[in-house]
């Protein structure tokens, strides 16, 4: 017997019912049909212990590559759920659930012993039985770092960018012996030359690609010409809320960021538009 698994994963695809077109699945994940799990997949919770409360509960099912979806359904990349969903809220299950698959698929032996790794049993953590190695779901933290400069703010194509002609902010892993504002100068400076100060928390997400914690800022450009490193960023340019290139998908947190820093904008150039009709020379 297995308890049915809430969300199944192959890689970073979720379980999803195939769409009636036959085209890509639907947006929202399904549970593990009542089938046995196929050969070689791990089953495992969601959340144990302390952790295991509203909106956590349930398992997961791992299943290797190349496993097809069973009938009636389709694998779909979480993102794809992601960008469709209305409140971020709504997937943040499913990212723990892909962050915890992730995690679970590297640490399978003990980095320190290298012997096959056991579960705590009261909280997502790997045990070993043979020396007692201890060791948490890894997360690594990166920073976005949303330019402004005027009325524009800066936009760049990385050469990594999931969609041709796509453009966004900036991103970069924090590094050891570094703050979030340290981190945010060093990756503008490295990636476009120029200098930035003002470094402004605007909000966080979980990004389980494959274990990110996205931490965005807004910061001020200070000195400096734009001058891509062609490596990691190949394009950058600035842009205000009429004329920019594609942005990122919905459901990101650099999309919200960039919609949050054009509507500021607009309401910014929209009363400076208007000032004249407010003098108080003019009619009534
Ligand atoms: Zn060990």
């Amino acid at each position: 017997m297995h308890p049915q698994a809430r969300f199944a994963f192959r890689g970073p695809e979720i379980l999803a019912p195939s769409s009636p077109a036959g085209g890509a699945a639907s947006t929202a994940p399904a549970p593990w049909p009542d089938l046995p799990p196929p050969e070689g997949a791990e089953l495992f919770p969601l959340a144990v212990g302390a952790a295991l409360r509203a909106g956590l509960e349930g398992a997961v099912l791992a299943v290797p590559a190349e496993t097809p979806a069973p009938a009636g359904y389709d694998w779909a990349p979480l993102r794809s759920f992601i960008n469709a969903a209305r409140e971020e809220h709504e997937w943040f299950p499913a990212a723990r659930a892909l962050a915890l698959a992730n995690w679970r698929a590297a640490t399978r032996f003990c980095g320190r012993c290298g012997e096959p790794n056991g579960d705590k049993a009261d909280e997502s953590a790997r045990l070993c039985p043979a020396c007692g190695a201890l060791q948490y779901p890894r997360l690594s933290p990166a920073v976005l770092a949303l330019v402004r400069k005027g009325d524009t703010i800066l936009l760049a194509r990385n050469a990594r960018a999931p969609v041709a002609g796509m453009q966004s902010i900036l991103a970069g892993f924090v590094e050891p012996g570094e703050t979030f504002e340290d981190c945010v100068a060093r990756e503008v400076r490295e990636e476009v030359g120029i200098e930035v100060a003002n470094a402004r928390y605007l909000g966080s997400q979980p990004w389980p690609f494959p274990d990110s914690f996205m931490v965005g800022f807004e910061c001020d450009w200070v000195a400096g010409e734009l001058a891509p490193d062609g490596v990691e960023i190949v394009e950058a340019g600035w842009y205000g809320p009429d004329a920019h290139p594609q942005l990122p998908g919905p459901g990101s947190l650099s999309r919200r960021l960039i919609e949050r820093a054009f509507e500021e904008i607009r309401a910014r150039s929209g009363t400076r538009a208007a000032a004249p009709e407010t003098d108080p020379g003019a009619a009534p």
